[in-house]
């Protein structure tokens, strides 16, 4: 089967509707698959947590670079807190 490609309209023989070249750019790589947070509206990966605070961060300075490296070290922060949480329940 030979279609069009709806994005840069070439035809080529696919099983999909866009080309080779277009589904991998229109392909969501691990940081483009994001989701406007609900509370601040910075752009998050589908599966990142924002604390309230983040958010709170990014209200503040707009600079989701910034708040992006913070959450890093909160999410970092958290995760031994929670190793150590489940060492003293053993
Ligand atoms: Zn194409
Ligand atoms: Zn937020």
């Amino acid at each position: 089967m030979i279609i069009q490609c709806p994005h840069c309209r070439t035809w080529n023989r696919s099983s999909r509707s866009a080309c080779r070249e277009c589904a991998r750019k229109l392909a969501p790589g691990p940081y483009e698959e994001t989701r406007p947070c609900i509370e601040c509206g910075m752009r998050i990966a589908a599966d990142e947590y924002h604390p309230y605070g983040v958010c709170l961060m990014f209200k503040g300075c707009y600079n989701s670079e910034l708040v992006r490296s913070n959450l890093l070290e909160i999410q970092n922060r958290s995760y031994v807190m929670g190793q150590q949480a489940r060492d003293d329940h053993n």
